[in-house]
């Protein structure tokens, strides 16, 4: 069997009209001899609302509960995929996590899964049923549903792939594929036609909000194909792919940016051990998490300055728990809310020297001023100060060809 798993995001299925559309892409694939495994999103807009409502009926709703209530927006489009393809004369039917089943592990709301039963959807590709999965649930080992964390239909089509060894995991979506940055931000962004899941892994996990970044791990893993392309638009897309098939010059693949970090600076910490970690441990503790971390050298041997980011969302809640934390000592608190993270991105840098000197000058050039650094093997990102995202974005974009 020559198996496709074509996954729709919420845009691509966000109206009547968009599901119909989607209809004829399934359709066809299906004329090109191909057995289609559907996986649909909720129609957008419909999972945050079911978040919203959570929240206005109780405080304490408990974790297995909420699932059950998210994952209930995927049911609806999946059911009106499959009424539509019926109504054309193509059989169909909707599949929702637990008649698979799809077995995950793991926490609610944050579950992996595990496992697929081949079975009854092997029978309806046999018998020309084409099946339209409910993506982001599954059930774990108490019977009860879970959830794949935000965006998580991305896991589920990758894994359908994976266990049907399907030849193609094609992700439609309301983009073209995955820009060297963002569109809406630079003109001259260019769409990346192959990028290794590597570099889409940071790009994702940095600010490109195309896929689920922890999907991406799934593809790795399983060394799943993924193309990533629009559902308005019959244009090519991306490919995201392993390392060794990348045929591209290019030192750079990409660059992207948040909007929504803060930047806290505890002046004059005891300089000796245990301080660090005593003040990350509440933060740990309230899931807070904590991005870039300087400590600069002390001067003086007894005291020094720490340095870390953290989403602005979680400023207020931070700066309570360094306030109130009888376990560490400093002169001053001080922060700033309109931080920005520019990274660039590109698994060529492993290899090709001076990238960092380019990318500081590049920014040097245009007096743009470095808050914070930090360093992995395929990126470098610095903070910057968010007036100053524009320049930094074109500047670095040019500097290292994205822009041709
Ligand atoms: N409907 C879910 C969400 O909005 C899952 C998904 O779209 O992939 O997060
Ligand atoms: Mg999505």
């Amino acid at each position: 069997m020559k198996i496709v798993v074509l996954k729709f995001g919420g845009t691509s299925v966000g109206s009547i009209e968009r599901i119909k559309k989607v209809c004829k892409i399934i359709i066809n694939f299906t004329k090109k001899k191909y057995k289609v495994i559907v996986v649909s999103s909720a129609m957008s807009g419909i999972t945050n609302d079911l978040i919203k409502k959570s929240r206005l009926i109780s405080k304490r709703f408990s974790q297995s509960e909420y699932d059950v209530l998210v994952s209930s927006g995927e049911q609806m489009a999946c059911s009106l995929i499959s009424a539509r393809l019926c109504d054309l004369g193509f059989n169909s039917k909707s599949m929702l996590g637990w008649q698979i089943p799809i077995l995950t592990e793991g926490n609610h709301s944050a579950s992996r899964i595990v496992g697929v039963n081949k079975k009854i959807i092997n029978n309806m590709l046999r018998t020309n049923v084409i099946p339209i999965v409910a993506g982001f649930q599954g059930i774990n080992s108490e019977n009860r549903i879970t959830t794949l964390g935000r965006g998580g239909s991305d896991a589920t089509a990758i894994m359908l792939a994976k266990f049907f060894k399907a030849k193609k995991c094609i992700i439609f979506t309301d983009v073209e594929g995955v820009f060297t940055t963002d569109p809406n931000n630079y003109k001259k962004a260019k769409k990346i036609k192959v990028i290794s899941y590597e570099e889409m892994l940071e790009m994702a996990s940095l600010g490109a909000k195309v896929m689920q970044p922890i999907s991406i791990q799934d593809a790795r893993l399983n060394r799943v194909d993924i193309n990533v392309k629009s559902s308005f638009k019959n244009t090519n897309g991306t490919l995201i792919t392993k390392k060794r098939s990348m045929q591209s010059n290019k030192v750079i693949r990409g660059i992207t940016f948040t909007k929504n970090d803060a930047k806290i600076t505890l002046v004059g910490v005891k300089d000796k051990p245990g301080v660090a970690a005593s003040i990350f441990k509440p933060l740990s503790n309230n899931s807070i998490n904590v991005d870039m971390v300087v400590q600069n050298i002390s001067s003086n041997k007894k005291e020094t300055d720490l340095t870390f980011t953290i989403k602005s969302e979680d400023f207020s809640k931070t700066d309570k728990l360094i306030k109130k934390n009888q376990n560490i000592k400093f002169r001053k608190l001080v922060f700033d809310k309109n931080v920005s993270k520019v990274s660039i991105i590109g698994v060529g840098m492993i290899t090709t020297p001076g990238v960092t000197y380019r990318m500081f000058q590049s920014l040097a050039k245009k007096k743009i001023n470095i808050l914070v650094i930090s360093t992995s093997e395929i990126k470098i990102s610095v903070l910057i100060n968010k007036k100053n995202i524009k320049k930094a974005i074109e500047a670095l974009h040019k500097e290292f060809n994205l822009d041709k």
